[in-house]
């Protein structure tokens, strides 16, 4: 198998695709099978086949169209009417102890974006197991909608930790700074003040700068008739690593909850026995760091909990405070507050 990283090694030094071809031996087409295999091609490349229609590979709307139809298609086959929700987020439930309702409604509007990643991952995953099959041959893209929902059935977990070693070695390679971490870049090259950044990219921008850097993967888990997709911030093999940050400690109060929950479905999904979570308090620019055994009692009874306001339970009104600043209020029931 040709070596993704000795290519990137190249390209950090400045080597045009011509020249690495020179370099290594291999053709200019294999260097870019790579690359579109790097972003996630093959993904298109089955949409496309699977709907026999070409232009999905570039139509961003025609595509939202597609999944949606997909999403119903897979509730069916697995015996689920289209309006139960199937398609949850670790983050999203773990919000239960922020407030139970928004972390059901954030959960539903957030619902085609969980399948899109679930699909994502089975296809991208699985054609990247395959080994030297970097890019699908003919005879392996699917015919029709129901084969592409199969590619991934043989996906275990040893694949995922097996994804997850790679990973390791690229973030080694990274921290070495023989590949350009161009995520960062990007970020830094935006020159935004921070002040003008939204809550969600505040977020995004301190956990650049201040969290630590573990290997970590995204990935799906069946509990009940649930799909719940997660990524932590960083799985090491002994724990399951989180990084939050909030305004002040008032606020911290009510996030650690939150975070720790968070980690613990992490832990229990993921299958790691401890967990490492960090909380960046921005008024005082310090990070509270908590190192505790996962509860995966706890991840349960959340999981459990969650499905109870699912299935109609009235949740209790968080504080009012929270409703007022909520993206929900205006269509929540259960607010604290009248209008
Ligand atoms: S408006 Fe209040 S009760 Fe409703 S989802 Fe938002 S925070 Fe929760």
């Amino acid at each position: 198998m040709k070596d993704i990283y000795e290519m990137m090694r190249l390209k950090k030094r400045g080597y045009s695709y011509k020249k690495i071809s020179e370099v290594t031996g291999w053709s200019t087409s294999t260097i870019v099978k790579y690359t579109l295999q790097h972003l996630g091609i093959p993904f298109s490349l089955c949409l496309a086949s699977a709907f026999r229609d070409c232009s999905l590979m570039i139509n961003p709307k025609k595509v939202l169209k597609k999944m949606k139809e997909l999403l119903q298609l897979e509730k069916d086959r697995r015996g689920l009417s289209k309006d139960k929700l199937v398609f949850i987020g670790m983050a999203d439930v773990a919000n239960y102890y922020w407030c139970a309702m928004k972390s059901l409604l954030k959960n539903k509007k957030m619902e085609l974006e969980f399948f899109g990643a679930y699909l994502k991952d089975r296809i991208n995953y699985s054609f990247r197991l395959k080994g030297s099959g970097l890019m699908p041959d003919m005879d392996e893209l699917p015919r029709s909608p129901d084969e592409l929902l199969d590619i991934g059935n043989e996906i275990t977990f040893r694949d995922i930790e097996k994804l997850l070693k790679e990973r390791a070695k690229m973030l080694e390679l990274i921290k070495a700074n023989i590949v350009d971490i161009s995520f960062v870049d990007l970020h830094a090259g935006k020159r935004i003040p921070f002040e003008s950044l939204s809550p969600k990219q505040r977020g995004e921008a301190l956990e650049i700068r201040k969290a630590e850097r573990y290997p970590t993967i995204r990935w799906n888990f069946n509990w009940e008739d649930y799909v719940v997709v997660g990524e932590p911030d960083g799985i090491t093999d002994n724990f399951v690593y989180e990084f939050k940050s909030t305004k002040n400690r008032f606020l911290m109060n009510f996030v650690k909850p939150v975070a720790l929950t968070q980690a613990d479905l992490y832990g229990y999904f993921f299958k790691r026995n401890q967990k490492r979570v960090q909380i960046h308090i921005m008024e005082n620019d310090v990070t509270e760091t908590f190192e505790e055994r996962v509860d995966k009692f706890h991840a349960i009874e959340t999981l459990h909990r969650f499905k109870s306001i699912d299935e109609g339970e009235k949740p209790l009104p968080p504080k009012e405070w929270k409703c007022r600043v909520c993206e929900f209020k205006g269509i929540c029931k259960a607010r604290s507050f009248c209008p």
